[in-house]
């Protein structure tokens, strides 16, 4: 682990900010039958501690999806890799996201559950870049909204690393 990493959001700050909006989602969907979708891999460290700090009972499924084509930049083209497991009958969906970059992941895979017809579906992200937005996605629940650094930590990682950071770090090339 040679690279250096400058911290953005400290850990209490993310906690902080995860433990709200575990708050603002109980108080919404108390008495209802929640399920998170967790988009892998990038969201499971915030998955997990937005659902423990949740009051409501949830349930839990994941998808996966890649951007594939030519180039570093996204091409816009996204292949679903994993399709969750159970009907979304009488569910009330919260996709749980990493991070909202150019907004192609989200839009996508938002449009794949709502035609699963689930009773509702809302957006949880942990972090948001608004000015690499090409398509349009907002989330309904933003973390923090960040500028166009790239990000680690918390599930986000840079060649396979850092996911584990407790901390959202910008890594500093010398
Ligand atoms: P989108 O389809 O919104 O462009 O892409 C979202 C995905 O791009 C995220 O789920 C994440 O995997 C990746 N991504 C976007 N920005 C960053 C970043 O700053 N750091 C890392 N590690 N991944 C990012």
């Amino acid at each position: 682990m040679n690279d250096k990493i400058e911290v953005l959001i400290t850990e209490e700050d993310v906690r902080t900010r995860i433990r709200e909006m575990a708050a603002m989602l109980s108080e919404k969907y108390e008495g209802e039958e929640v399920l998170l979708i967790g988009i892998l891999n990038g969201s499971v460290f915030f998955m997990t501690e937005l659902a423990q700090q949740m009051s409501i009972p949830v349930e839990i499924d994941f998808m996966a999806a890649s951007s594939y084509g030519a180039g570093t930049e996204s091409s816009g083209n996204v292949l679903i890799t994993k399709d969750l497991e159970r009907s979304l009958d009488g569910k009330h969906v919260i996709i749980v996201e990493d991070i909202v970059d150019t907004g192609r992941t989200l839009h996508l895979l938002k449009d794949l559950i709502q035609m699963k017809s689930p009773l509702s579906v809302e957006v949880a992200v942990l972090l948001d870049k608004p000015s690499r937005r090409k398509v349009s996605c907002d989330a309904d629940y933003v973390g923090f909204q960040i500028p166009d650094e790239f990000v680690v930590g918390w599930g986000l990682d840079y060649d396979q690393k850092y996911r584990d950071l407790t901390f959202i770090g910008i890594i500093k090339q010398d």
